[in-house]
């Protein structure tokens, strides 16, 4: 085989390198069916056991909360931005969100159009380089829940601590971070993601939430768009995206045996530590974008003295094998994206590349 990239993508992106082979070994016989999970019914036993495993994973995982149910959706985080207010916002109610940047923004816009939205907090004073304050956050009255967004994959933010939302749900939309580190599902009403970054290939969009708020759904709505619909069908009601799901069964193998969420965060922090002490270390050649305090340990933000100057850095980058490494294109700048799935030796080696990228420029 080829020697893999250094795969900083933001998402889709860099999965274990072990998945991948294992999926690979059993890609086109799977489990002596004599055909791949893909060419199977998703109503025969065999994708059920891998579609129920998955559920069961993933909720291990979490701690095994009580009262939580796991569904497997499509359309992406973007779909789940319509589906929250359309299922949830009753009349003369709003959703209330914390405005951290350009994903929560979306999220809020989408409420907008479906049921009603108010901005609990914002930050965009500081130009989203920061979380705003826990204390600043205030749901409206008629508030039917509080979304955040857990980490701002553009601007490279991320909670450390959440909110607390009192007798209405917290709803956090973690598409770029879930897993990445232990957490209290008691706190959330719901958690949802889109794969494509922790969890598996695009295709599939994790819902995980408390039963109530999943079991009873507007009926003026359409089928697919309610949330009872998936509770009631264990998200078989239609075809599920099954190559997707049975990705991410082997993705949250894989978390286990790292340690499970403890052992994936310790190693998190020692890959976000090393860059970020790079980057500050660097006497001001390069500058991280996101104040100290609400740094993502997943999405690596950071600037150099000219634009002229990223370029460079990333054409010179791109040679040596690194991928991954433009800001998102509403920004610019640079961006390492880290995930869960991106070894230590990746990480370390954009840091010597950004030593040597720095001596050379000197
Ligand atoms: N929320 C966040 C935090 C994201 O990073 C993304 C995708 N980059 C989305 C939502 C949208 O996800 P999708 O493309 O699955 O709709």
């Amino acid at each position: 085989m080829n020697k893999r990239a250094y795969n900083f993508n933001a998402g889709p992106a860099a999965l274990p390198l072990t998945v991948l082979e294992r999926a690979q070994a059993e890609f086109v016989d799977f489990r002596e069916s004599g055909m791949s999970i893909m060419e199977m019914s998703h109503r025969g036993a065999i994708y059920e056991s891998v579609h129920n495993e998955a559920q069961e994973r993933l909720l291990s995982l979490l701690g095994n909360p009580k009262g939580y149910k796991v569904l497997f959706v499509q359309g992406g985080a973007s779909t789940q931005f319509a589906m929250i207010p359309m299922n949830l916002i009753s009349e003369g109610q709003v959703g209330s969100y914390v405005m951290t940047g350009s994903w929560a923004d979306k999220a809020f816009k989408e409420a907008k159009l479906v049921g009603g939205a108010h901005v609990a907090a914002s930050s965009e004073d500081k130009k989203f380089v920061a979380i705003p304050e826990l204390s600043s956050i205030k749901a409206a009255d008629n508030a039917a829940y509080l979304h955040v967004t857990s980490n701002e994959t553009i601007e490279g933010t991320q909670f450390a601590e959440f909110p607390d939302a009192g007798s209405i749900p917290l709803i956090a939309d973690m598409s770029s971070d879930i897993l990445c580190r232990p957490i209290d599902v008691n706190q959330f009403g719901m958690i949802y993601a889109g794969a494509q970054k922790n969890l598996g290939p695009s295709g599939v969009t994790v819902v995980i939430a408390k039963e109530e708020l999943l079991a009873e759904s507007p009926s003026n709505i359409p089928t697919i768009m309610r949330y009872s619909t998936h509770y009631k069908n264990n998200s078989l009601y239609n075809t599920p995206p099954s190559f997707s799901v049975y990705m991410v069964n082997e993705v949250l193998k894989w978390i286990e045996e790292q340690g499970g969420l403890a052992g994936i965060q310790s190693k998190n922090l020692e890959k976000a530590g090393l860059l970020y002490d790079h980057i500050d270390g660097s006497d001001g050649f390069y500058s991280g974008v996101a104040e100290k305090s609400s740094r993502s340990i997943m999405n690596v933000t950071f600037r150099m003295q000219s634009e002229e100057l990223e370029k460079r850095f990333v054409k010179a980058a791109e040679l040596e094998g690194f991928v991954g490494l433009k800001g998102h294109r509403s920004v610019g700048g640079l961006r390492a994206s880290i995930y869960n799935a991106v070894p230590y030796e990746s990480v370390k080696a954009l840091s010597d590349f950004m030593n040597h990228f720095r001596q050379t420029q000197g």
